[in-house]
């Protein structure tokens, strides 16, 4: 679909729901915007891939670009499978995720930075998702919103350099760019949205889904200081305060639950 002169939203297989993504290409720079849209993308022939941030479902076709470009703080986890394992914080259950060849990041840049393809992308470091997460603002107009993904399921932030505070934060650094008068958003696994109001309402109800978990939680009123070491059921986990029905595997789904939780009784002051 195009956005705008040269520059065209790629939707990702099965309308970029996991494990597929959402892309955007720039047409004159040859520029795509992660690579996970599935095998369409090879055709684009991009010379440069920028990744949003280290997940499989962002990174897995970098290898098809000379260049890929990332966040200084995710690109060891995008070309590097010991961190990005390291990361995942669930052994070798990572395998499941990985069915693709880790690539090189040849550079990479930080908050607030100006990469000029064709158009200038500007980096908006939003970490919360993932320690690197980017949102990327191209020609002051398109924003691509990578995992800020404006779903109905809410912010996921089940790995070890994913951040609650950091997330409620960032979503509000790109409400207020928003503001300044951005009508197009673009997210990594969602329809895009058209017009800023809309926008706005999109990014508020995204955000809400935070503080309604952590309502939840305070209602079934967790006490247990040792967190780490409860099972499942104990931990809140299957209670559909992150998944409404926990997904297969239960190991690996139910963790990443326990995880999401533990990481809001911090902010809830527990431990
Ligand atoms: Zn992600």
């Amino acid at each position: 679909m195009k956005l705008s002169d040269g520059i065209y939203l790629i939707e990702g297989e099965n309308h970029g729901r996991y494990p597929f993504c959402n892309c955007i290409f720039i047409k004159n720079g040859r520029c795509l915007l992660d690579s996970g849209a599935g095998e369409s993308i090879s055709s684009l022939n991009p010379e440069v891939i920028i990744n949003s941030h280290w997940h499989e479902d962002h990174i897995p076709k970098n290898c098809i670009a000379k260049r890929v470009l990332a966040h200084e703080l995710d690109a060891n986890a995008i070309e590097n499978f010991e961190e990005f394992k390291r990361r995942y914080g669930i052994g070798d259950f990572v395998k499941i995720f990985v069915n693709f060849e880790f690539c090189k990041v040849s550079e990479t840049f930080g908050d607030g930075d100006i990469l000029e393809f064709g158009v200038d992308i500007e980096t908006i470091h939003t970490p919360g998702h993932s320690l690197g997460h980017c949102c990327f603002l191209i020609d002051g107009e398109i924003l691509y919103l990578g995992d800020i993904d404006l779903t109905s399921f809410g912010p996921w932030y089940g790995c070890l350099d994913c951040n609650v505070d950091d997330f409620v934060t960032s979503i509000r650094k790109v409400r207020k760019i928003v503001e300044k008068g951005v009508e197009i958003a673009v997210p990594s696994h969602g329809p895009a949205v058209f017009g800023k109001e809309k926008i706005l309402s999109s990014l508020d109800r995204y955000l809400e889904k935070i503080f309604e978990r952590e309502e939840r939680i305070k209602e079934l009123g967790f006490k247990n200081s040792d967190f780490r070491k409860l099972g499942f059921e104990e931990s809140l986990v299957g209670r559909g305060i992150i998944y409404k029905k926990l997904p297969e595997p239960k190991e690996v789904y139910g963790h990443f639950e326990k995880v999401m939780i533990e990481k809001h009784l911090e902010r809830l002051g527990h431990r």
